[in-house]
């Protein structure tokens, strides 16, 4: 009998049996690093002539593995293989569907330590953050199986007399989906298993900086008993092979996570008809943020600056709902900045597949390291460094050396115009702002591109209250840090240059894959 969706619980690492299990975990993961896994189109496993290293960031002398990179010969490839399996996927049942998202989370339940440490070595993630990530994962698809459930049959319409009705959902075919590294299972299984669910089939392009976990959840499908070509695991670069994919006329939708530039892109592209395309392309677009936590003079003061703290710097500011910006009413500016400081100065930064279950890693790779450093140095010119240093790793010389590790960095009497305070960092680095007053927060608040997620610490009722309507983002969260959100607990996406406002895991989200075909029968 299914049960009711609940979140999967989560491990203290404090206690002694997740942290064996974690570090056997690791120990297992440490002997297969540097293994090649192939494209895998229909039923082939196919080798490629070039391959895309997937390197450790922690590390960036080990490799974690190599996985095959394609050409458009195989992108080619991928969407006519997975338009002949949309025939058939296409009518198997939705109870049939939903069982095998059901035997998948099965499978990543049972190997939770063992994908929890593949991401510590691909991606840097403490115990913890990868934990969450594979938590994440098993939650989309006991969630989104559920859903298919509820929407896979006839659809609720008004009775009219003499007639027999009825709306129900159908699939829209062969869809691309694109996700970003920093989730590299949860939001990958996510899109992947949303679509697949709904009926589609798909051509899954992941990130090229966590190709390998990618891997192992397209396994995990397989082993699930998915058929051949319904998702096909196609890895290669964004520029060679993703514009391709976009651009084909036989893609039906594109679902994409990542950046803001790229996002745009897309969204431009699915815009135009290509020749002997005849349908209008679906894109769904989750992107970037310039989040912020909003504390006022009657807030709680420590647990603002400890809900600051976990969601600036927790997986090394590498979330989209990260907070990047503090705002701080003038009358708590001071003291809130300083235990902000305090809190973050304990915070521990080293290789997390390693023993001491450290808090921060390294950011994702050089292109990432480089980009954040020069953040800082604008940073240092717009404000006032108050932790971290500018100058990179040389700056730092107690960090471990060999991977990309950047500090808690925190710039304080930042402009809200600053670049630093309307640019998307991606990294450990957070600018704090000063507010006149509740409504100047509140501008501040809104005054970049982005609306992705926010949070507001007060003690004040009818401040919380005008939060609801003018603290302009896809999740708000009050008391509370702004990273974090839960499937079906907090459905995410953001407004403005946040993208589409999909809704990851929440109740609205498969509609994105269907449409809806409504019969009248005359009786
Ligand atoms: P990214 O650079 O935009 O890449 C995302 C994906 O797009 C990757 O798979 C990338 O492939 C691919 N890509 C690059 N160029 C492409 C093209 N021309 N056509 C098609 N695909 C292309 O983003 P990222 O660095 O992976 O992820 C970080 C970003 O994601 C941040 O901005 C973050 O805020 C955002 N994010 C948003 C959410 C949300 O729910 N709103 C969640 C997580 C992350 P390659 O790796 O091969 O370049």
């Amino acid at each position: 009998m299914l049960t009711p969706y609940r979140p999967e619980p989560y491990v203290n690492f404090a206690d002694a049996e997740p942290r064996q299990r974690m570090l056997a975990a690791l120990s297992d993961v440490r002997s297969r690093l540097g293994q090649t896994y192939p494209l895998r189109i229909g039923d082939k496993k196919i080798d490629t002539d070039k391959q895309i290293a997937s390197i450790m960031p922690a590390a960036s002398a080990t490799v974690v593995g190599r996985v095959g990179k394609a050409t458009r010969d195989h992108a080619e490839q991928a969407i006519q293989t997975a338009q002949a399996a949309f025939k058939t996927w296409s009518r198997v049942a939705p109870e049939t569907r939903a069982r095998i998202l059901f035997k998948a989370a099965a499978i990543m339940r049972r190997r939770v330590y063992e994908l929890s440490a593949w991401m510590c070595f691909e991606e840097s993630k403490s115990w913890i953050e990868a934990y969450a990530d594979t938590c994440e994962a098993i939650d989309f698809l006991d969630f989104y199986g559920r859903e298919m459930i509820r929407l896979g049959g006839p659809q609720p319409v008004t009775p009219y007399p003499g007639e027999d009705n009825e709306l129900r959902y159908v699939p829209l075919g062969v869809g691309v989906v694109i996700p970003p590294w920093n989730f590299p299972l949860a939001i990958c299984t996510g899109m992947t298993s949303a679509a697949i669910v709904a009926g589609n089939t798909v051509v899954l392009k992941p990130a090229s900086t966590s190709p390998v976990i990618a891997a192992v959840m397209a396994e995990i499908f397989e082993q699930a008993g998915l058929p051949p070509g319904v998702l096909n695991y196609c890895p290669g670069s964004g520029g060679e092979i993703g514009d391709y994919l976009v651009e084909h006329p036989r893609t039906r939708f594109v679902s994409f996570t990542g950046s803001m530039e790229v996002g745009l892109r897309i969204f431009e592209k699915c815009g135009k008809v290509a020749p002997g395309q005849i349908w209008l392309k679906r894109s769904v677009l989750e992107m970037g943020g310039k989040d912020c936590i909003l504390v006022d003079e009657t807030a709680d003061l420590e647990a603002a600056a400890e809900g600051i703290v976990a969601a600036a710097f927790g997986f090394q500011g590498q979330k989209c709902s990260a907070c990047s910006r503090a705002i701080l009413h003038r009358d708590v500016y001071d003291t809130v900045l300083e235990r902000v400081i305090a809190r973050s100065k304990k915070l521990t930064v080293g290789d997390t597949t390693s023993e001491e279950n450290f808090y921060m890693g390294a950011v994702i790779d050089e292109a990432s390291y480089k980009k954040i450093n020069e953040y800082i140095a604008v940073g240092a010119k717009e404000g006032r460094l108050v932790l971290g240093k500018s100058g990179g790793q040389d700056a730092h010389p107690a960090l471990p050396k060999g991977g990309y590790f950047i500090p808690p960095t925190i710039v304080a009497d930042v402009d809200r115009n600053a670049r630093i305070a309307q640019e998307e960092i991606f990294g450990p680095v957070l600018a704090v702002i000063k507010a006149k007053d509740f409504d100047d927060g509140l501008e501040i608040v809104n005054g970049t591109k982005f609306g992705l997620t926010g949070a507001l610490y007060s003690n004040d009722r009818f401040r919380l209250e005008r939060a609801r309507h003018e603290f302009h983002v896809g999740n708000l969260y009050f008391n509370r840090k702004c990273t974090g959100a839960l499937v079906d607990v907090q459905p995410f996406g953001g407004f403005n240059m946040s993208g589409t406002d999909s809704k990851a895991g929440g109740r609205d989200y498969l509609l994105l894959f269907m449409q809806g075909k409504a019969i009248a029968e005359r009786l």
